[in-house]
């Protein structure tokens, strides 16, 4: 199965894919994409309109059962749904979060009320899950997190504070992770809960990045939570995070990035005739040689989620690659463009829309989101080369 899916795409998959660029090549989508890069106003409205769209043709979560929404399929048409976005000018931020990463853990891992209750609306683009692991003290090492669930009769109260999570202003619910249990053992106690993010007790504020998103801070006073809001069991936090975290780095995303700004460029380049030049040529050449690189590394991750047997190692082999490619596209770019590679969306003589300028700002977050490149090299140097 690794194999058939590292040589190309069957049929079926290729006609998958052929379906779905098919929606994203229509009018209305290239409208919404255009918008988006327009930032603001409309970049919210444009980016959910574009979803409903798609979850209308039950085309946003492919890899789950129909009764979920989704057409029973694999990680394959999963992520082709991720590149075709990325390829369209569709952000791909939500289809991540709320499809790859909360639907897919409650699809593993929810009950089936759970499933029933969230999963179609996700699948249907009417609703938007979120991920709040990261805090103000704790990010790459999750195992120091603070926020808390105190019992409260045959429930908890959850109290806390959770930063840089994505799109919280506009999710109905979070997959968040709090302590449940005193431990010695930091890893040991901790719990995965579905927080309601409209409730009281649940405040959610934008907080600046370079990009074009903000990050959210989430301050949770008192949410009353009970077991029907547990993911999983008890105290068995820390292991759904490590498999929620394979299904979120396989690579795909961070390559379908580079990808699409490399393409530009190599657009740009044989347009204005700095192909015919080898000096500028061959470092080219090797960057797409790269690219191409890292697409066969997530592919890999992809087939062996689509096998069961995802792989911590490898998966942080693809992330690391894919993401540290991003600067290499981006210089490339600003050697062919010079100085107009730093005009904006905003300035109608910016080109390509000001794509670049945005992947500029963009750039140095495919490092951190999803663990660090220092964290991926450090899980490669201990768990898979044994050298610390
Ligand atoms: C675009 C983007 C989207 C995000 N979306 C979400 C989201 O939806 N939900 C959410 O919960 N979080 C989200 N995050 C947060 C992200 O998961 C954290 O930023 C990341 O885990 C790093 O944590 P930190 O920022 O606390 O940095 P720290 O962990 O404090 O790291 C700071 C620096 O120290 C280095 N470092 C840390 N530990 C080690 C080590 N053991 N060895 C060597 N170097 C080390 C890191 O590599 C980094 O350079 C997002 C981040 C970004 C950039």
């Amino acid at each position: 199965m690794i194999q058939d899916l590292m040589a190309g795409l069957d049929e079926a998959q290729a006609a998958f894919r052929t379906e779905i660029r098919a929606l994203l090549s229509q009018e209305r989508v290239r409208e919404s994409a255009a918008r988006i890069a327009a930032y603001p106003p409309d970049t919210e409205a444009a980016h959910l309109d574009v979803r409903r769209w798609l979850g209308a043709e039950g085309l946003l979560a492919p890899a789950w059962p129909a009764q979920y929404g989704g057409r029973g399929l694999g990680a394959a048409e999963a992520a082709l749904v991720t590149e075709e976005l990325t390829r369209a000018g569709i952000p791909d931020d939500v289809q991540v979060l709320s499809i790859d990463i909360v639907g897919m853990m409650l699809l593993h891992e929810g009950t089936e009320t759970q499933r029933k209750t969230h999963l179609p609306p996700l699948a249907a683009g009417e609703q938007i899950a979120t991920v709040l692991f990261t805090e103000p003290e704790c990010g790459s090492d999750l195992s120091a997190l603070r926020t808390r669930a105190e019992p409260d009769g045959d429930g908890w109260r959850l109290y806390g504070s959770k930063v840089y999570n994505m799109k919280s202003r506009y999710g109905e619910f979070a997959v968040c992770a709090a302590r449940t249990t005193a431990s010695p053992v930091p890893m040991h106690g901790i719990t995965l809960f579905l927080l309601p993010l409209r409730s009281p007790g649940v405040h959610v504020e934008p907080v600046p990045s370079l990009g074009n998103d903000t990050f959210n801070l989430v301050v949770i006073d008192g949410v009353r939570l009970t077991e029907a809001d547990v993911v999983g069991q008890v105290d068995d936090g820390w292991r759904l995070m490590n498999e929620l975290l394979q299904l979120e780095r396989t690579g795909v995303d961070f390559h379908a990035k580079a990808r699409r700004l490399l393409d530009l460029v190599l657009d740009r380049a044989a347009a204005t005739g700095r192909l015919s030049d080898p000096a500028y040529a061959v470092p080219l050449a090797e960057l797409d040689a790269k690219l191409h690189a890292a697409h066969a590394l997530a592919w890999q991750q992809v087939a062996r989620l689509d096998a069961g047997s995802p792989d911590p190692v490898r998966s942080a082999m693809a992330k690391w690659y894919a993401s540290e490619q991003a600067r290499p596209v981006l210089d490339a770019g600003l050697d062919l463009y010079g100085l107009d590679a730093a005009l904006t969306a905003w300035d109608g003589h910016a080109p390509d829309g000001g794509l670049l300028e945005a992947g500029y700002r963009m750039g140095p977050s495919h490092r951190l989101a999803s663990g660090t490149s220092e964290v991926m090299l450090y899980l490669i140097a201990t768990n898979g080369l044994g050298l610390l």
